[in-house]
């Protein structure tokens, strides 16, 4: 049998879903032997840092992972950073395939005056601050003050505008991280708007996040009905034909018409504010938006000004990727054709195609990817080549010791009825995961 070497560089979803691929395209002829690089000790991407801790239905595809994992052909190198550990070169010299599924994780900038304000925060920072990514434990969000203000109309905004509308004991069951949850439990935040610039009928949220707001029993959430009465007669017959855009629609008209039980936590969702300015002396006090209005389905501002009191701006307005030395990049993501960077080397999930789409997205994505490496395989497997002896194998961590980590995670949250309680320091995940810094 034909046993050809791969490289997955980034241990999320599309990482992940690319093993699988392989796994299930592996016949009686030709096999795969799958390596799996991570720059964190921990595995599981965006599954582990960027779902919300409230949605852990959503993590339960940790499970599809794991029994990847459990393989005997998979291998993991957690704590091993390309470009830095190790060089994209390297790896194109020692395996067969090698496939980029490095994520996109920077935060896009609004690009307006006072943006760099204190209490201005971007998502890109904010989520996984609370979803204990050791990079972001000392994010610290200042949750002083009563309104925040989310700009961007899509899930993360959901996200994040829901997070900080709950009242904090919803989330003290989840895997939320500690420092996280104490800052919740401290926040004098009350009044949270998520603003769109477009029309609710151009908003990205999916109807199943809008279909969850109205069953917040502590919050009580807001949409003007007549911005939800003006786009279903922008749209007109399209509701009929376009099932995402009705389904959206009459989630929004639901929450625009329901009763509020007059809570104290507010959460709104507003359209047709571009944000042209954040304001105040020496941290955010207001943003100044201008108001925008709908002709033959483009947005075009009006003359009309107006300025929300704001005392945290989160911008949700999506991401671009970190470069990798060695790979070209275009529009802040992986440049390729159909996944394909150059000869042996692959690009899957949102450094492919940019940061769209829900987890599952990745399936179907990494899938038409493996079709074509094995279509595009060499006849001879380059035998064995080991990368091991380019990286310092004290610093790696391996399947077992990530096993180590999960243990211990899971079991201090057994105790306080928690799914896990995440380790968030760089040097406690290494020595759990049995590895040196250097
Ligand atoms: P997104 O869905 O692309 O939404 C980005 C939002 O930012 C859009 O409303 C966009 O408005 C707005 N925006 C962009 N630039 C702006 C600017 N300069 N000023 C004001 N608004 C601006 O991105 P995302 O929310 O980061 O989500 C990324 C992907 O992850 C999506 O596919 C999402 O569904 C997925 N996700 C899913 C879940 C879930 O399933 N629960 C959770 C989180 C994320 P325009 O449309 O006008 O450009």
């Amino acid at each position: 049998m034909k046993r050809y070497k791969v490289a997955i560089i980034g241990a999320g979803p599309a990482g992940y879903f690319t093993a699988q691929a392989l796994n299930n395209s592996a016949d009686a002829e030709r096999g795969f032997q799958i390596d799996m690089f991570d720059r964190l000790p921990t595995p599981w991407g965006l599954v582990r840092s960027g779902v919300a801790p409230d949605h852990p239905k959503i993590r339960t595809v940790t499970k599809v992972f794991e029994k990847i994992a459990a393989e005997p052909n998979y291998r993991y190198f957690g704590n091993v950073e390309l470009g830095r550990d190790i060089q994209i070169a390297d790896l194109e010299r020692a395996y067969d395939v090698v496939v980029l599924a490095t994520g996109t994780s920077l935060g896009k900038k609004l690009g307006i005056p006072g943006e760099e304000l204190p209490g201005v925060i971007s998502a890109a920072d904010f989520v996984p601050w609370y979803n204990g990514h050791p990079d972001y434990a000392s994010v610290n969000p200042p949750l002083e003050g009563k309104y925040a203000i989310v700009i961007g109309a899509g899930n993360v905004a959901m996200d994040c505008g829901r997070m900080l509308a709950l009242v904090p004991h919803e989330l003290s069951s989840t895997d939320i991280a500690d420092h996280a949850l104490e800052v919740f439990h401290a926040s004098s935040i009350r009044d949270v708007t998520i603003v769109g610039r477009r029309g609710p009928e151009h908003a990205a949220f999916t109807s199943p996040e809008l279909r969850e707001l109205p069953k917040l029993e502590e919050t009580d959430v807001f949409i003007r009905p007549e911005q939800i009465a003006d786009a279903i007669s922008r749209v007109g017959a399209r509701i009929e034909s376009e099932k995402d855009l009705r389904s959206n629609l009459e989630a929004m008209k639901e929450i625009a018409h329901a009763e509020h039980r007059g809570n104290e936590r507010k959460l709104s969702l507003a359209f047709l504010l571009t944000p042209l300015e954040v304001l105040g002396s020496d941290r955010v006090e207001r943003v100044k938006f201008a108001v925008n209005r709908v002709e033959n389905d483009k947005v075009v501002s009006t003359d009309e000004i107006v300025e929300l009191p704001c005392d945290l701006l989160i911008t949700a307005i999506g991401y671009k990727g970190l470069e990798i030395p060695g790979v070209p990049n275009e529009r802040g993501r992986i440049a390729n054709v159909d996944g394909k960077v150059r000869e042996g080397v692959y690009v899957v999930g949102w450094a492919k195609r940019g940061p769209s789409g829900v987890i599952g997205t990745n399936k179907s994505d990494s899938s038409e990817v493996v079709k074509r490496i094995v279509a595009e395989l060499p006849a001879t497997p380059k035998g064995v080549g080991a990368i091991d002896a380019h990286i310092n194998s004290e610093k790696i961590v391996t399947h077992d010791g990530w096993s180590a980590i999960n243990s211990v995670e899971i079991s201090a949250g057994e105790a306080l009825g928690r799914p896990r309680r995440k380790v968030v320091s760089w040097s406690e995940l290494l020595s759990l995961g049995g590895a040196k810094s250097t």
